[in-house]
């Protein structure tokens, strides 16, 4: 249990609340292309709304880098918001975030009246968690609230700094159920507990593999970062991407599975390629016999029947990264195999963030799993074993 006072602990009526959240949505030409983070926040928002608090609403989207950029600006956020809650969020614009017409706004707000604050990042001192500005935020309100999970990884003057200048803090209902699903599912699980690790990059997920050799039976590991272990296990992987200085590492990693008894399921087969584009001759190889100039940018069908079997069999499973480059159609048969087979199962399936959620959500299956976390990088590093600074901040119970 998270240990943390929650929105259901405050007394808000009549209170200015600033609530964090994580609206940090793809756009592209001014338009929200995944509202997933929009959704997610309504029920805290329509809660503190009910209980009549005023309720000021931060985030951050993108990298401005510390300076105003339109086309990061949070206004389409806020008439998206609108119509989603069904009442009006004033868009406080303000290239200072908390300048004139920012305190203007939250000067004359009323009972249950919501606006939402111009992107955090447009400060400089944000990222640096620098007091100033963590200052100015918490001068805007009596009371704070941190809902957005997937920037609690990072501590910066939203997250974390605010805390320090504000007489209450607590989590909100999206934080509490993150919390709850992941850390159920990874500390107590039920067993067969199978994780299945993809994406680019081993480095990214050092840690992850290592907390979780500890926990599951079966660690699944494909996509990109497959071939490193492919190279550990004496394999050729040709122009695949690989990390050198991480061989060692992942052979440390085999040996780790062994000696816990957690089965390492790596890829058999993939399918490899001379170009990296969609539109290009492929074919599928063994995982560990990849010739010279080609690249495998997914796994091969013997590999997709194993894991789809081992997912079968399994009551609990978390998922974070692709099996292969599933941008390109043609490299996207691993990544929907491993979506499938969750989908079907009646187990915990919890997907962890970032690309493998908006993988499932394309694909249609978002409705089928038990958690898509809204965060990438928060879910990782709490599944490192990580406390969450954003989290941590927040006054105890
Ligand atoms: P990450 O950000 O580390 O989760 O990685 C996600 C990215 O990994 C996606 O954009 C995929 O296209 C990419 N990826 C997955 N498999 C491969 C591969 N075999 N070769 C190159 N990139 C890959």
């Amino acid at each position: 249990m998270l240990n943390k006072k929650s929105i259901d602990d405050l007394q808000v009526k009549g209170k200015r609340v600033l609530v964090r959240c994580d609206f940090n949505v793809p756009l592209q030409d001014g338009a929200i292309t995944d509202e997933n983070r929009i959704t997610a926040a309504l029920p805290t928002i329509k809660k503190l709304v009910e209980d009549g608090g005023k309720i000021i609403l931060c985030s951050h989207m993108g990298k401005p880098k510390g300076e105003p950029k339109p086309e990061l600006s949070l206004a389409p956020v806020a008439k998206r918001l609108s119509q989603l809650l069904g009442k009006e969020v004033v868009f406080a614009k303000d290239d200072t975030v908390v300048g004139e017409n920012a305190k203007k706004a939250v000067a004359s707000m009323q009972d249950g009246d919501v606006i939402l604050l111009e992107n955090t990042r447009y400060r400089k001192e944000e990222t640096k968690n620098e007091e100033a500005f963590s200052k100015e935020l918490a001068s805007l309100a009596d009371v704070f609230v941190n809902d957005a999970f997937g920037s609690s990884h990072r501590a910066h003057c939203s997250t974390v700094g605010v805390t320090e200048f504000v007489k209450e803090s607590a989590v909100g209902y999206l934080m509490e159920k993150e919390i709850e699903f992941l850390g159920n599912a990874v500390n107590n699980p039920q067993h067969p507990f199978v994780a299945i690790l993809g994406g680019s990059k081993v480095s990214d997920k050092i840690n992850v593999i290592n907390n979780l050799l500890e926990k599951v039976d079966t660690l699944i590991i494909g996509g990109g970062m497959a071939y490193t272990f492919a190279v550990a296990k004496g394999g050729k992987v040709g122009d695949s991407l690989l990390e050198a200085d991480k061989v060692d590492y992942a052979k440390e990693m085999m040996e780790k599975a062994e000696k816990k008894g957690v089965k390492l399921l790596l890829p058999v087969d993939t399918v490899i390629t001379k170009e990296f584009k969609n539109d290009t001759e492929f074919k599928t190889v063994s995982a560990l016999e990849i010739p010279d100039g080609w690249m495998g940018l997914d796994i091969g069908e013997k590999s997709r029947e194993q894991f789809t079997d081992a997912i079968k069999s399994a009551k609990t499973v978390i998922w974070n990264g692709p099996m292969g480059v599933f941008e390109f159609e043609n490299f996207a048969a691993g990544t929907k195999a491993v979506a499938q087979a969750m989908a079907d199962i009646d187990a915990t399936t919890i997907i962890g963030g970032g690309d493998s959620a908006a993988a499932v959500n394309q694909l249609g299956f978002g409705e089928k799993m038990t958690h898509i976390s809204t965060g990438g990088g928060a879910s990782l590093e709490f599944l490192e074993g990580k406390d969450l600074p954003g989290v941590v901040a927040v006054q105890d119970k």
